[in-house]
């Protein structure tokens, strides 16, 4: 199948205005899409990126207010990595000092050094200094000067108890080659490979099983270009004998779902239409996007949702 690489990702949270400050002030992420959970209309879909939303960008929320903390550990994508060009993690680590955020000391994998950064649920970031050409631009922000801005996604990580099965969906049904490994960890790359590309299987015994809530993923979604893509990625994933849903159309793209045998929840979402369907482009994120279903009753879901200041976004 025609996959390019990561698509976007999908987290749980808490609190909507918290989130919403932290990726877009903190993080200095551009507030994309403001939308509803399909499935429960009476909670925002939240969407984080570069300036358009482009996919292997987007970092999505479901924020429940009040939910309690999940733990990360096996069966989950355990850490989403965002790339950040080489020599910028002395500045991050000094803003988000000055801004209390908590970190983990950096560590060095495969040749980079990565900063591990817990968001306010916490939530599992990482920013990956690579000396990789990363030509994507910078998201656009009042707060992060471009020169030390997040690109998009550099990776995400899987944990799992046994890294064989996922290998094999990844290098055989959805066209992932082995690129690097260490004790621990295998990394997995696709088409022109490069940051927003990687995958790497965590086998650690010392994790423990993930348990969901705030501060977890939900699901990793992969990008296929069009609707003939996205139709052939749906064959081919279901004659490798996974349980694969329908397409279902999000309005910003079509999707399909199925749970990779370690348990974590994989999608495939095509390139098109993307975000400016609804609202232009430079205005992304101020209008609450809701599917056409749910439109009759937008002035009652608006009423019933927290109100949420986006003064910071660019
Ligand atoms: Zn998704």
């Amino acid at each position: 199948m025609n996959l390019l690489g990561l698509h976007h990702i999908t987290a749980i949270a808490s609190d909507p205005r918290q989130n919403l400050d932290f990726y877009t002030r903190v993080l200095g992420l551009r507030f994309v899409k403001k939308s509803v959970n399909q499935d429960d209309p009476g909670t925002y879909h939240l969407y984080y990126g570069d300036y358009a939303g482009s996919p292997g960008t987007v970092l999505t929320f479901f924020p429940w207010m009040g939910l309690k903390r999940g733990r990360p550990g096996h069966g989950q994508a355990y850490a989403t990595a965002f790339s950040v060009p080489a020599g910028a993690l002395s500045y991050w680590q000094e803003r988000l000092n000055k801004l209390a955020v908590s970190t983990a000391p950096v560590e060095s994998r495969f040749g980079d050094q990565v900063l591990t950064v817990f968001d306010p649920d916490g939530l599992r970031l990482e920013l990956i200094a690579t000396a990789e050409a990363d030509q994507r631009p910078p998201a656009p922000s009042k707060d992060v000067p471009a020169a030390h801005a997040i690109r998009g996604f550099h990776s995400s990580t899987l944990a799992l108890t046994e890294g064989g099965p996922t290998a094999a969906v990844l290098t055989e049904t959805m066209g992932y080659r082995e690129l690097a490994r260490t004790a621990t960890r295998t990394r997995f790359t696709v088409a022109t490979g490069g940051p927003g590309t990687y995958i790497d299987l965590l086998v650690d015994p010392a994790l423990p099983r993930g348990l969901n809530g705030a501060g977890t993923i939900h699901h990793i979604a992969f990008r296929t270009p069009d609707d003939a893509n996205h139709m052939l990625a749906h064959q081919e994933v279901a004659q490798h004998g996974l349980q694969v849903s329908p397409i279902i159309d999000r309005a910003y793209f079509k999707s399909i779902y199925y749970r990779e045998p370690g348990g974590v929840l994989f999608e495939i979402a095509t390139d098109q239409p993307g975000f400016a369907i609804d609202e232009p482009v430079e205005t992304l994120g101020a209008r609450l996007g809701l599917p056409p279903r749910l439109e009759p009753f937008r002035t009652e879901i608006e009423a019933a949702l927290p109100k949420l200041d986006v003064s910071t976004n660019s």
